[in-house]
Order: structure tokens, then sequence, then C-alpha cells
């Protein structure tokens, strides 16, 4: 599989078949907790990268082999929305499955009609916004010099007028950088005038692009929520378990998704249902083998693709 991986656990969005339809690394951002690694191709401009029918055929073909999962979702090696071709993918895929479709995309090319229209027939849009103030957005971020946090707002705002379905609004909180009171409570008054049906509060639990990037402690997590009022959640934790897939399969697999996102031993116990010992050794078969590599972050093990 080219553009398809997973089904993976999702802190959002349950057990998930991701595709990523952005080769690595075009983003309109930078960012400094971003989990990919740097971006290379850091542009505004949108295109066809690869062709559309060969990526609705994966993917048709592989909800034709895996059990139920609870979305498809556009993710990957940068941002969705960059590609030319998302609005026929996702119409395409609302007339040949029922599955819900879900896209995860940084919000900065809302401000154009044409992605507004293309994912407007998505079942869940999950934005983010990091910051609301233009250092600060330029801190995290690391934008395309084209975009302004203004427009990035406007963007999403304008979207919401128009999109009836829910939005998740990911707030990605970073220690020092936008947890400070002015910083939250301009955010507060934003992120309420866009009317998200949820508001998500994350902080930086995988190894981060740069690796100064700070992660919140749980009380942090927890004041700050309680002043986001009560469509705001901390996402935290998986609370899926995956169908199981084949032991031929479950390599291919983790592979595929060690390419996009690192995981720790107890995301690929959740992914494949190995025991911890079983996962244990396969990885460590993986590691001699030079396929993956693991590192300490915050206390904890992640394995990442070599
Ligand atoms: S975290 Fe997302 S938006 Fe930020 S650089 Fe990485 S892929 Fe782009």
């Amino acid at each position: 599989m080219q553009y398809v991986f997973g089904p993976v656990p999702s802190r959002r969005l349950g057990f998930s078949l991701g595709v990523d339809i952005i080769p690595a690394k075009y983003c309109t951002y930078d960012c400094i907790y971003c989990q990919i690694g740097k971006t290379t191709n850091r542009e505004i401009d949108r295109r066809s990268f690869f062709d559309p029918q060969v990526i609705i055929n994966e993917i048709i073909d592989k909800t034709t082999k895996i059990g139920p999962v609870d979305f498809i979702t556009f993710s990957g090696s940068g941002e969705p929305t960059l590609n030319a071709d998302l609005g026929m993918l996702i119409r395409e895929l609302k007339k040949n499955t029922a599955i819900p479709v879900a896209v995860i995309t940084n919000g900065s090319l809302l401000y154009l009609e044409e992605v507004r229209k293309d994912i407007i027939e998505a079942d869940v849009v999950l934005p983010s916004l990091d910051a609301v103030s233009e250092d600060t957005f330029r801190c995290i971020n690391r934008p395309h010099p084209a975009l302004a946090v203004e427009k990035v707002i406007s963007g999403i705002k304008t979207f919401r007028k128009e999109y009836s379905r829910e939005i998740w609004l990911e707030i990605m909180l970073i220690r020092n950088i936008n947890d400070e009171t002015i910083e939250l409570e301009r955010m507060k008054k934003i992120v309420s005038g866009i009317g998200a049906e949820r508001v998500q509060l994350n902080t930086v639990t995988r190894p981060p692009s740069e690796g100064s990037t700070g992660r919140l402690q749980d009380r942090e997590l927890a004041r700050i929520c309680k002043l986001f009022g009560p469509a705001c959640e901390i996402i935290c934790s998986f609370e899926k378990t995956a169908e199981i897939p084949s032991q031929a399969e479950w390599t291919d697999i983790i592979i595929e998704t060690l390419k996009r996102r690192p995981l720790t031993l107890e995301d690929i116990v959740n992914t494949t249902n190995l025991s911890h010992f079983q996962a244990k050794g396969r990885l460590r078969d993986m590691e001699e083998q030079g396929l993956i590599k693991s590192y300490l972050f915050e206390d904890n093990t992640f394995y990442m693709a070599t």
C-alpha cells in the first residue's frame, strides 16, 4: 500500500484508516512540535501530487480487507489540503463506502474557497489553531511567509459558517510558548467565536521536530481545559483496540505507520493486538534488521521507521 496506512488507534478518531496524499514533507507550516520532522517544502500552492484514481482504488481495496473502522482519515506526511484532488477523493469515497470521512488539517488554507469546497462533504473536519498572536504563531508553526494568523483564523471562521457538520479544533500547548495567561485568554475569545463542536487540547507527547519543545503537565492541561469551557477536552489516551490483523500483515502495517508517526510499545500493542511480550520480540527483530529504530522521549520509548 502506497497511500493507505493502518488502521491505527487514533486519540481522536477511535480506530482510523489513514490516507496519506502528500509526499514527505510538503506543508504550509514547519511546526516545532511536528512528529514527521522538518518541512522540506513549505508551500501554499495546491497541486495534484498523485493519480487520484490509484488512491481511490487503494482505499476501496483496503476497506474490503479489514474489519470495521471508525473513520477514513486524510492526514499523514504533510498538509492534506495542499493536494488539489482532495475534494474529488472525498466525493468518490462518499459514493463508494459508508465509512465516515475525517480530514485532519492545520487549517491554514481554509481562507481559500476551493479548499473549503473540497472538504465540505467530509463528516468531520479537525483543524488546528495553536496561536492567535502573530509572534506566537510564527514561533510555533513557522508558516509560509504568505500566511498570517489573522488570515488563518478568518478562514476557519468562514468555513464554520459554511459547514454544518462537526468541527473539532485542536490546540497544541507548548510550555513557555503558548501557555501564558494572556495568549490563552485571547485564544479563548477567538475559539469561542469560531464555535467548534469540540475544542481538543493536546501537548507534546511524541518526539517533536525541535527537541527543546516542552510538554504541559496534566494539572496544567486540566486548568486550561476548564478555562475553555464545556466543549473542551484533553486528548491523551487511545480508547479502542484494533481488530486483529494476520501476522503476515502486521509488520507491514507497523512499518507503514512508523514511517508517518512514532509509536510507543503501547500504541503498537493496541494496533496489532499482540501481547506486550510478542510485540517487544517483533520490534527487537525489526530493529536488528535495521527496519526501525527506537529512542527515548519524556520517559517513553518511541519506535520509528529508519
Ligand atoms: S504538525 Fe502538521 S501542520 Fe505542523 S508541520 Fe507537521 S504536518 Fe505540518
